[in-house]
C-alpha cells in the first residue's frame, strides 16, 4: 500500500464510523480494525499498530463522552495524535549551526540513496550560506568515489577521497582534518552501504565513527524497503549512535511505513525527506503537516 493510499484508508475508516448512527464500541473498533488493516498493509511494524489502537482505545472512553460531544472529532485528533507520537521520538536531533564546525556521518545499505543523499543534504546547506564538504569513506562499492565527485563538482563543493588508499577509516580522518583545516562548518562522511559480511560492515561503522567522532550520525532509508526497516535501522543504531533518519525515494510507490518503523527503532526524528533523484528533490520534514497530508 502506497503512502497516499494509507491515508485514504484511514480517513475512509473514520468517515465510515462517523456514518454510523450511533458510534458505539463496535463503530470505534470497526474503524480502529480498518485502520489497523491499513498500518499492516503500509509495512508498519505490527507492535506499534497494536501500541497505538490500545491507547486510542484508552483516550477515547465512550462511556464517558456526553452524548453532546463530538465524538467523531475527539476520535479523529486521537488518531492524528497518536501517527504523530509515532513520528516524532520526543527529542530534537542535533542541529549543526553555520559558522561552527559539524562533522556528519551518513550510513545505510547499498541502494538506500546515501550517496546521492550526502550532496543533497550539502546543497541544501550550501545555499544557505554554508560551507559544506564531502568525504567519501565508501573503499568497498567501485564506483563510489566516482559518483560522490561527480555529484560535489556539478554542486561546486569540495571533496576528498582517493582511488589508491582501502583503508576507509584512514580516509575518513584525513578528509575531516583536512575540511576543519580549511573552515568547512558542514563536513559530511560518505560511508559504504554494503560489505562482505554484514557484521564487517557494522564494524567499519563503528571505527569510522570513532575515528572522525560525528556529532550527527544519519541513517538513511529507502523508503519502500518495508517490514524490514525496523530491524535494518536497529542495527545500525546498535553500532553507531545514530541521531536522525532521511527516508529516500518518497516519490516512488513508497509503502511509508517503513519511516515510522525507522523512528521508533532508532529513537530519532526524520529530518528529512528525498523526493527525487535531482538535487534539490530533498525536503525538510515536519511530523504535523506530514501527517495532516496522509489523512488529507
Ligand atoms: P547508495 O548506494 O546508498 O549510495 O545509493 P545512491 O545514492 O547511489 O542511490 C541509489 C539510486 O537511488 C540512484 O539511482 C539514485 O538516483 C536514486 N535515488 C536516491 N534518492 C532518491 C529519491 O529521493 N528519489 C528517487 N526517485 N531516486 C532516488
Amino acid at each position: 500500500m502506497v503512502l497516499a493510499q494509507l491515508g485514504g484508508s484511514i480517513s475512509r475508516a473514520i468517515q465510515q464510523m462517523s456514518n454510523a448512527t450511533i458510534i458505539d464500541e463496535k463503530a470505534l473498533n470497526e474503524c480502529l480494525n480498518e485502520i489497523t488493516r491499513a498500518l499492516l498493509q503500509a509495512d508498519v511494524q505490527f507492535k506499534l499498530v497494536k501500541d497505538m489502537q490500545t491507547n486510542i482505545k484508552k483516550i477515547v472512553n465512550l462511556d464517558d463522552l456526553a452524548a453532546g460531544h463530538n465524538k467523531r472529532r475527539i476520535i479523529q485528533q486521537a488518531i492524528f495524535n497518536e501517527l504523530c507520537k509515532m513520528l516524532d521520538p520526543g527529542k530534537p536531533s542535533f542541529t549543526p549551526k553555520k559558522g561552527k564546525t559539524s562533522v556528519v556521518m551518513f550510513v545505510g545499505l547499498q541502494g538506500s540513496g546515501k550517496t546521492t543523499t550526502c550532496t543533497k543534504y550539502a546543497y541544501y546547506h550550501q545555499k544557505k550560506g554554508w560551507k559544506p564538504a564531502l568525504v567519501c569513506a565508501d573503499t568497498f562499492r567501485a564506483g563510489a568515489f566516482d559518483q560522490l565527485k561527480q555529484n560535489a563538482t556539478k554542486a561546486k563543493i569540495p571533496f576528498y577521497g582517493s582511488y589508491m588508499e582501502s583503508d576507509p577509516v584512514k580516509i575518513a580522518e584525513e578528509g575531516v582534518e583536512r575540511f576543519k583545516k580549511e573552515n568547512c562548518d558542514l563536513i559530511i562522511v560518505d560511508t559504504s552501504g554494503r560489505h562482505k559480511q554484514e557484521a564487517a560492515l557494522f564494524e567499519e561503522m563503528r571505527q569510522v565513527s570513532e575515528a572522525t567522532k560525528p556529532d550527527l550520525v544519519i541513517f538513511v532509508m529507502d523508503s519502500s524497503i518495508g517490514q524490514a526497516a525496523f530491524d535494518q535501522a536497529q542495527a545500525f543504531k546498535q553500532s553507531v549512535s545514530v541521531g536522525a533518519v532521511i527516508i529516500t525515494k518518497m516519490d516512488g510507490h513508497a509503502r511509508g511505513g517503513g519511516a515510522l518503523s525507522a523512528v521508533a527503532a532508532t529513537k530519532s526524528p526524520v529530518i528529512f525527506i528525498g523526493t527525487g533523484e535531482h538535487m534539490d528533490e530533498f525536503e525538510v520534514f515536519d511530523v504535523k503537516p506530514f501527517v495532516s497530508r496522509l489523512l488529507g
